[in-house]
């Protein structure tokens, strides 16, 4: 495995990462993030061309949205033949939403994306944002027969590479904060950091990059559990301009077999309206008919999403409304991988 001399871009959104204390106060605030060599001296080691781009105001990522993942696509765009690799530190909130949603944004992406951040700023002295940082530093840079190691966006957390569109936050507490319950790790960091090769995506072709801007946010979720009102899910269903429902589903994506409901699905998908079936469980995946439960819902016109995650199926859903016109292409896309976030 060859790091050569790499040259990354560093893009700096916010979250808990680029905090460090107020000597006076002991507060935390944002750092400057044009001096991250000052904060993190241990990067000069490298030797690699290291430069950032940091947002300003620096954003929780709870406050994160559609126009500023096309920021971040567009920075990468203009960058994208200037830097062998991309590291995004953002908040670990909805960490696996924008990285998934960057996925499917930056179509035949060749290079690494990388997004990391932490449990604990930056500053603070058991951080976990130091090494978070320099293992996908090292991740992004990483390079084999000429070419990048990891040509996808992918989630570097504690000692693992997740593909991002395959992740989840499970855990406020600990530094191992994600989970990708259906999709082996890209990498693990140990002494060595071992990547493995049978579940990186390896694209054969170097088609350029395409960019899709366009991302349409009319579809909701509806979480199921015993005892949802009828009034509440019609309610859901009749929002103006709603294109897409995702219901999360009970196991292996099974619903209520009550009248009202199943018909609710159906009159909605006779409406034209997509509605996407995800298990509320983190590991496993969406068979509909092995239940009389989930037969039903089949029969109504309801779509399996496999075992995609949440923010997989949400961030698909915005690009997949936002790019297809067609109802029929949407619906065969759903279950087709398109960027590794399910298995077909
Ligand atoms: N609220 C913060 C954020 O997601 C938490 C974190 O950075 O981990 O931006």
């Amino acid at each position: 495995m060859n790091t050569g001399k790499a040259s990354l871009l560093i893009l700096y959104t916010g979250g808990t990462i680029g905090m460090v204390q107020d000597s006076s106060t002991g507060a935390l605030k944002p750092f400057r993030f044009d001096n991250i060599l000052e904060e993190v001296p241990e990067l000069k080691k490298f030797g690699y061309n290291l430069s950032s781009y940091a947002f300003d105001p620096p954003i929780d990522s709870s406050d994160m949205k559609p126009e500023v993942w096309i920021k971040m696509a567009e920075i990468i765009e203009s960058n994208y033949d200037k830097f062998d690799g991309f590291i995004i530190l953002h908040g670990t909130d909805t960490m696996a939403y924008s990285a998934s949603a960057l996925s499917f944004m930056l179509e035949n992406l060749q290079k690494p994306v990388i997004f990391t951040g932490s449990q604990l700023p930056l500053g603070s002295l058991r951080t976990d944002a130091k090494e978070n940082l320099i293992s996908s530093i090292e991740i992004a840079a990483a390079v084999k027969n000429g070419k990048p190691v990891v040509p996808e966006v992918g989630i570097f957390f504690e000692n693992r590479l997740y593909r991002g569109n395959r992740t989840s936050k499970n855990n406020t507490e600990d530094f191992n904060a994600f989970i990708s319950g259906n999709y082996p790790a890209l990498a693990e960091s140990g002494v060595h950091i071992r990547f493995n090769d049978n579940a990186l995506l390896n694209p054969s072709e170097n088609p350029p990059l395409i960019v899709h801007k366009n991302l349409d946010t009319r579809l909701a979720v509806l979480k199921l559990f015993p005892g949802l009102n009828r009034h509440v899910a019609e309610a859901v269903l009749k929002a103006e301009g709603l294109r897409a429902l995702i219901i999360e589903t009970f196991g292996a994506g099974n619903a209520p077999n009550e009248p009202w409901f199943i018909s609710c699905m159906k009159e909605a998908v006779d409406r034209g309206i997509i509605v996407v079936n995800i298990t509320q469980c983190r590991i496993g995946h969406v068979a509909m008919g092995t239940y009389e439960t989930s037969r039903n819902l089949a029969n109504a016109g309801v779509i399996g999403g496999s075992d995609m995650t949440l923010e997989a199926a949400v961030t698909k859903l915005m690009f997949l409304l936002g790019t297809y016109d067609k109802k029929n292409t949407i619906e065969a896309l759903i279950t087709k991988s398109i960027r590794g976030e399910i298995t077909d």
